[in-house]
Formats: structure tokens, C-alpha cells, sequence
């Protein structure tokens, strides 16, 4: 299950404003769609009916792989992009996030920042970019995240 893994990262908004909790590597989505994914597989007897020049036998140790694959601890726990511009400079400047800089406009990581964002929120992450109560969006985005995942988020039965 993936209660643990979301559990863990639910609180954590990077420091560029990316939500841990979105993301399907630390809140353990991707785990769990893999094993449904597997079991499916399986179930349907896949290896006897897939095009023959379907390599069967990667495509499952591919599978295990991503489930064998450790969780991300998320940003503030740890995980996250080693030397990461943005976590430096904001625990610098003593803020949670880049949305609490008081010079945004003077930043020398805005275009590292920018990517950052704008990534995530192409993969389909969720980021604070204004500075609003973080517990609140935490919420209202938790709440989000159900519709948006619906048959596999199973850390929020
Ligand atoms: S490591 Fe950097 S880019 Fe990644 S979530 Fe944290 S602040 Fe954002
Ligand atoms: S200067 Fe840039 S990286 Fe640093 S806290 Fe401000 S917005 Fe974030």
C-alpha cells in the first residue's frame, strides 16, 4: 500500500514550491500502479497473446525494477536534487518556500527556477508559486489529488 509513502511526503513543499505530495516517485503511485499494472498482466496470461516480437521477459524485469525502485524522501527530508540552488538560497534567507522572497525579481536561480516549476507542473505536480497558507493548499490540493488519481491512489481510501 501507499499510505506510508504519501503519508511521508504529504507535508512537504520543496523549496521552489513543488508539493511532494504530487509527485507519484515519493507519495507511491508509481509503485502501486506498476504492481496493479503487473498483476494485470499476469492475470490476463499477456506472454501467451502479445505480438511476437514483444520481449516479454525485459518487460517484466522492467516492472520489478520501478517496484524495487526506493521511494523519494522528499525535498525537505532529505531527497531531491543534490545541491539544489533554490534549497540553499531559501534556507539562506530563512523562508519556506521562493515564494517568500522578498527580492523574486532579483533572483540569480529564476530560470532554474522556472524549469523546476514549470516541469512539475507539465508531469502534472503541483506547485505553490504565491504565498499563501501552505496547511490550507495542502488540503484543498490532497482533496485534488483523489479526482486525479482515482483508481490508484490507495494511500487516500
Ligand atoms: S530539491 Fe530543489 S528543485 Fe527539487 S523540490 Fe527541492 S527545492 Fe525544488
Ligand atoms: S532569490 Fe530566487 S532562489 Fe532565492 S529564495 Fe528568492 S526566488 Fe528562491
Amino acid at each position: 500500500m501507499g499510505t506510508e509513502a504519501f503519508e511521508n511526503v504529504k507535508k512537504q513543499i520543496g523549496y521552489c514550491g513543488i508539493w511532494c505530495g504530487s509527485c507519484v516517485v515519493g507519495n507511491g503511485t508509481l509503485r502501486e500502479l506498476t504492481k496493479k499494472y503487473e498483476t494485470v498482466i499476469k492475470n490476463y496470461g499477456l506472454e501467451g497473446w502479445a505480438p511476437k516480437d514483444f520481449d516479454f521477459k525485459e518487460f517484466t524485469k522492467g516492472l520489478s525494477s520501478i517496484q524495487a525502485m526506493s521511494l523519494c524522501l522528499g525535498c525537505l527530508e532529505g531527497g531531491g536534487r543534490d545541491n539544489c540552488e533554490m534549497k540553499a538560497c531559501a534556507s539562506n534567507k530563512n523562508i519556506s518556500d521562493c515564494s517568500q522572497c522578498d527580492q523574486p525579481e532579483a533572483c540569480k536561480n529564476s530560470e532554474i527556477l522556472q524549469t523546476m516549476r514549470t516541469g512539475a507542473g507539465n508531469a502534472g505536480l503541483f506547485v505553490k508559486a504565491k504565498d499563501v497558507n501552505p496547511q490550507e493548499l495542502i488540503k484543498k490540493w490532497t482533496a485534488e489529488l483523489k479526482d486525479k488519481w482515482p483508481c490508484s491512489t490507495l494511500f487516500l481510501q
